[in-house]
């Protein structure tokens, strides 16, 4: 699906008029071959913000954090960190730290010597080092394993490693590459949390790739849609899952859950493409009438995915098409239990049902 170029807002809503902590203007990056992995990109960053960058892989984050973080240079546009144009500065003359996926941890070096490292390259004096350092490991709660070697941590440790490591030097941005990728569900979501928690009391500016919707909507203030190179959608989470402005970001974020064509025609009435999220759709028994003002329509459960929680409902339509519901498997209040193969009606209140360009 060929993308269509938006307009980002070039400001954050909620810092108008103060120098953003990141500004990039018309930024493109095209590497030898012709790949043109950055589009003409336009994107504030406000000084505090923590900003997710969310797309497929091959949509362009990482490089866009690379241009940040000064190990690449824009093809054209202007690089800018508080107002200072960094475009073709090297990475050590911009108050940046990144933390990559596989943390880059020194393994002959102990945790407390990895942390202190970025000090010591700055010449901070030893007694100073030492303090900043176990400060940063007691931010990640690692304070305990100052001594240990690298090699003998699990993943999550590492992780906090890097993450001490990159606090250590009290840098204005922070970047992050898909930091938590390496890390099981429970931990990952612990991380999720704690690192909220420290860009929070840290102020830091936080810049964080994710292909994960769930991490990329968990952690933001704002995230940062790409596909093929190109700003999708820029939004607050709920903005961005429940207006998504395209059909590729419908489909990105969230379940896409869309009616269009014909379809579209015969069920609201309507032309173009809309999205519908599945939890907002209502499940009831076919020769029950949908609530006054509401949209429905009638098909068969194809599918029932039991989750726990919830169970995801898959009706093929009679106007043709499929939508998914989303239910919550709660106390059971007296809805009829669902089998594969019934008919049913599915309605939901029309100002869920979503335009995409
Ligand atoms: P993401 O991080 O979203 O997976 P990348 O920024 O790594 O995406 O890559 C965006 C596009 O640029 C991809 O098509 C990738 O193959 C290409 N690309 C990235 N780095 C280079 C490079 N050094 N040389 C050539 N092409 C590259
Ligand atoms: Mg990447």
């Amino acid at each position: 699906m060929p993308s269509v170029a938006r307009t980002v807002p070039v400001t954050p809503p909620q810092h108008a008029g103060e120098v953003p902590a990141i500004s990039l203007r018309g930024v493109r990056k095209e590497f030898p071959g012709g790949v043109v992995a950055v589009h003409d990109l336009d994107l504030d960053i406000a000084e505090g913000e923590f900003v997710t960058l969310l797309g497929p892989s091959g949509s362009g984050k990482t490089t866009v954090l690379r241009l940040i973080a000064g190990f690449e240079q824009p093809t054209a546009g202007t690089v800018l960190l508080r107002d200072r144009d960094v475009t073709t500065a090297p990475p050590f003359d911009r108050d940046v730290h990144t933390v990559f996926q596989d943390y880059a941890l020194f393994p002959h070096l102990s945790v407390l010597r990895n942390v202190e490292y970025p000090l010591r390259i700055a010449k901070v004096p030893r007694t100073e080092r030492r303090e900043r350092a176990l400060a940063a490991l007691a931010t990640v709660r690692l304070e305990g394993l100052a001594d240990r070697s690298t090699t003998a941590l699990s993943g999550g440790q590492r992780q906090r490693v890097a993450l001490a490591r990159a606090l250590v030097n009290r840098p204005a941005v922070l970047l992050l590459d898909e930091p938590l990728g390496a890390l099981d569900l429970k931990l990952r979501e612990q991380m999720q949390i704690e690192l909220k928690e420290i860009q929070r009391s840290s102020g830091i500016t936080f810049v964080f790739v994710t292909h994960d919707q769930d991490e990329a909507l968990t952690l933001a203030d704002r995230t940062v849609v790409f596909s093929e190179g190109r700003v999708e959608q820029a939004g607050s989470p709920q903005e961005v899952y429940e207006r998504p402005a395209s059909a590729f970001v419908a489909g990105f974020v969230g379940t896409s859950n869309v009616l269009a064509g014909e379809t579209a025609g015969t069920v609201l009435g309507r032309e173009g493409s809309w999205s519908i999220r599945p939890e907002k759709i209502t499940v009831t028994a076919v020769d029950r009438e949908a609530a006054a003002g509401w949209s429905s329509t009638v098909g068969v459960v194809e599918e029932l995915v039991y989750t726990g929680a919830t169970t995801r409902c898959v009706v093929a339509l009679e106007a043709g098409g499929v939508l998914s519901a989303l239910l919550l498997n709660g106390s059971g209040d007296g809805a009829p239990p669902l089998g594969r193969g019934q008919t049913v009606r599915l309605s939901w209140q029309p100002e869920h049902e979503i335009p995409l360009m």
